[in-house]
């Protein structure tokens, strides 16, 4: 099969992660008798440069036009002083609307040989976790109506949480089929016991855990789910949230694993065509100097490889490789904590090796 890949290397670090998940990429290709054809779309700080702005014309329709998007990172302090709408993330939060990516997953596993690292309690990180946060991606508090005015307090600024129950109902249906593939059961965070759109979100997940009985579904308030979170990990499956609340909670989630440098994400939309990209950004600090650990944005390609193409043993064994690679002992600095460690380009080296 032939695969059209749209890839957004970025800035910073953004394009020697790229370059390694590519790497792996092919050595799947040529084990399993398939062909990536990559297109490069320029876009942040680097599109700035260029182009003067952070998404020129055309690129959001090569992402269109690909099977999947693979993006790095974008950013750095260089563009930092840029007005909003000139920024580089600019450019991720219109592809993401132009592309309709409404739902955003974040796995995070603990994983065992890692376990040290994790800042759990010593006995609730030996239970281990892996757990799956879809967030909503483009609804609630961060689209809603926001603004300023003069109350009799002086400036007063507002913003409002919106959720229709189609909105709900999609993100909904998108944790509770994922479940089906994983451990069937979902939870569902909201404040319903103060917020109104919080209880529509609650009625219309009850609704729809009516159509999948084979599939286990609690609500939990955001602030215990905060808690849980920390106390007790390993009850969750796929965690279904709102925008805002599945924002904190995927960073507190994530830092639970021990590293920024291991997490994928995919966000995805009503079609096949998702877009892929690690959970961290483009580290300026470490740019150029072959210290990034190129696992997250690799087992990003495995997301794509799974949710996007269907190739579900190629990307097992990629996560596979990734596993095995760790149990050796090998580790990136992000990752060695003053031990030992090797270049990002060893540790590619090393994953397509065991591919
Ligand atoms: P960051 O995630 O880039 O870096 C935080 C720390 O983690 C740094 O010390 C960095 O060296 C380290 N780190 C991150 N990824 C690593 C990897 N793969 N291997 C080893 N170490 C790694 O966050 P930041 O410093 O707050 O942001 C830097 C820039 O990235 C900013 O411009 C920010 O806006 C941007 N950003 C972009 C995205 C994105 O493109 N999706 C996401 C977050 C931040």
């Amino acid at each position: 099969m032939k695969y059209q890949i749209a890839l957004i290397p970025g800035d910073g670090i953004g394009p020697e992660i790229i370059d390694s998940a590519c790497q792996v990429l092919n050595k799947v290709g040529a084990t399993y008798g398939h062909e990536f054809i990559y297109t490069t779309v320029k876009a942040g700080g680097c599109a700035i440069d260029e182009f003067g702005v952070p998404l020129p014309d055309g690129a959001l329709e090569q992402c269109l036009a690909s099977d999947s998007v693979l993006l790095g990172a974008v950013g750095g302090p260089k563009w930092d002083t840029l007005p909003g709408h000139l920024r580089p993330e600019r450019a991720l939060l219109n592809i993401r609307k132009g592309m309709g990516l409404f739902a955003n997953l974040r796995p995070a596993r603990l994983m065992p040989m890692l376990k040290e690292a994790s800042p759990l309690r010593r006995e609730t990180a030996e239970k281990g976790f892996d757990l799956l946060i879809v967030r909503e991606l483009t609804g609630g508090i961060y689209f809603g109506k926001s603004g300023r005015y003069q109350s009799e307090d002086g400036e007063t600024a507002f913003d409002t949480e919106t959720y229709s129950v189609k909105e709900i109902r999609r993100i909904g249906k998108v944790a509770f089929e994922t479940a089906r593939t994983r451990r069937g059961h979902v939870t569902s965070i909201d404040k319903a016991n103060v917020m109104e759109s919080s209880r529509l979100w609650r009625e219309t997940m009850h609704e729809l855990a009516k159509e999948y009985p084979d599939v286990q579904m609690k609500d939990m308030l955001v602030d215990n789910a905060a808690m849980q979170l920390v106390q007790n990990p390993s009850q969750f499956d796929v965690v279904v949230t709102s925008n805002i609340f599945g924002d904190i909670l995927s960073d507190e989630a994530s830092q639970l694993t021990g590293s920024i440098g291991l997490l994928p994400s995919a966000s995805l939309g009503e079609t096949k065509c998702g877009m892929y990209e690690p959970i961290h950004g483009s580290a300026p600090d470490i740019a150029g100097q072959d210290m990034a650990n190129p696992i997250a944005t690799v087992l990003s390609a495995a997301m794509m490889l799974r949710l996007s193409f269907g190739l579900t043993k190629e990307a097992d064994a990629v996560e596979k490789a990734v596993d095995e690679v760790l149990n050796q002992g090998l580790r990136t600095r992000d990752i060695a904590w003053g031990g030992p460690s090797v270049s990002g380009s060893a540790m590619t080296k090393a994953l397509v090796d065991r591919l």
